[in-house]
């Protein structure tokens, strides 16, 4: 169970860190299919992860500042703001999402877009 706060952190970085290479794979020309897949991804994502806690204040989240899917730079920003809700919220500092760039990188080289189906 996840009732310790250096479990719950854990977590919580490994999640950011996969949630952020998902939005820098998403493709920057989406077609309404994939608009659609990433959405429906966010709101089970929010609903099925693992801390309660965190679900139920991500959902909030979510409510006020709906995913932004219309290209690889809309989501990748989008998920930096929201990322930066959270730090705000435990009072870290904020992430300059201007930063962003090669930050999150899938280590899969040469099948660009081409695997995001
Ligand atoms: P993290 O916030 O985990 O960030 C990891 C790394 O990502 C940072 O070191 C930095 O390099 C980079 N980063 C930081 N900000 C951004 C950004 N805006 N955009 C892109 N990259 C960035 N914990 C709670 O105690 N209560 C909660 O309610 C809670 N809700 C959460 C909800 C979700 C959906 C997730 C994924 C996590 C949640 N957490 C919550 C965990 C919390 O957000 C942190 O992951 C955890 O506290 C560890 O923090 P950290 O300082 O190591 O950095």
């Amino acid at each position: 169970k996840l009732g310790n706060a250096t479990v719950k952190a854990e977590l919580g970085r490994a999640t950011w860190k996969y949630f952020h290479t998902v939005m820098a794979r998403y493709p920057e020309s989406p077609t309404d299919d994939q608009k659609e897949a990433l959405r429906s991804y966010i709101y089970l994502f929010a609903r099925l992860y693992p801390c309660g806690e965190c679900a139920e204040h991500f959902q909030q989240h979510l409510h006020k500042y709906p995913p932004q899917v219309s290209s690889r730079n809309a989501a990748s920003g989008w998920a930096c703001f929201i990322h930066n809700e959270v730090n705000a919220m435990l009072d870290k500092p904020e992430f300059d999402c201007s930063n962003l760039g090669d930050f999150y990188d899938c280590g899969c080289n040469g099948d660009e877009e081409g695997d995001v189906k």
